[in-house]
């Protein structure tokens, strides 16, 4: 069992690796992004409380995310481990993490950072779009469906696309990633539990550096 944190800013792959691990390895995904979002479809009092901030791209409270995190610790148990996507986001988050983990009887193995550039990520975000049924990530021109509206993955013909994928909610993204989110980076190498992978390499070749750091453990 392998616990991992996947670190990168918005677009840098995180989700679409996070995917391949949980198919190949039994692991679970724990992206705070993917649990807010089921939150708002889901009506839910947070869910209302948070749409705003989120379209406009600023981060939400730590409590919050740190409360959804500490529930799937306590009642999921996989076989693989858990992935961290899109959590922690900040030195307050990390910290809490640290104690949750501790709680539960988990340790943390590696945190990987996927590194890109931020040309890159703008032109990977702005046209992305998932499948609305089994969330396969597809991008307009980089990755697009063999069958124009059809998830290869699963057939489905629903596709969604994010309401903070837009130019101006990312600029806020990028600024929260480099302010709250990028001194996690030297909290993790200092910890002595930081990876850096090449994310700008093709999708399976970023998925073998990332094999490479969950087999040393
Ligand atoms: P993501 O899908 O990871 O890009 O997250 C989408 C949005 O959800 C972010 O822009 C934030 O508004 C919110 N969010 C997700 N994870 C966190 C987190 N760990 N801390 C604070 N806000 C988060």
């Amino acid at each position: 069992m392998t616990n991992i944190i996947l670190l990168g800013p918005p677009g840098a792959g995180k989700g679409t690796q996070a995917k391949r691990l949980v198919d190949e390895r039994q692991m679970v995904q724990l992206s705070t992004g993917d649990m807010l979002r089921e939150a708002r479809t889901s009506g839910t009092e947070m869910g209302k409380k948070v749409a705003a901030v989120m379209d406009a791209g600023h981060l939400v409270t730590d409590d919050i995310v740190v409360g959804l995190i500490e529930e799937k610790l306590l009642t999921e148990h996989p076989a693989g481990g858990f992935i961290f996507d899109g959590f922690p986001r900040t030195l307050k988050q990390a910290d809490a993490l640290g104690v949750v983990m501790a709680h539960v009887g988990q340790t943390l193995d590696a945190v990987i950072e996927i590194r890109v550039d931020d040309e890159v990520l703008k032109q990977r975000i702005v046209g992305r779009y998932t499948c609305g049924n089994c969330g396969a990530v597809y991008h307009d021109t980089n990755h697009p469906t063999k069958v124009a509206g059809v998830c290869d993955n699963c057939g489905a013909t629903t596709m969604k696309r994010r309401a903070d994928d837009t130019e101006e909610a990312l600029r806020t993204r990028m600024l929260a990633y480099y302010r709250d989110t990028s001194p996690l980076i030297g909290y993790y190498y200092a910890k002595e539990q930081l990876s850096t992978v090449d994310g700008l390499a093709e999708m399976d070749a970023v998925a073998a550096s990332v094999a490479k750091v969950l087999d040393k453990h």
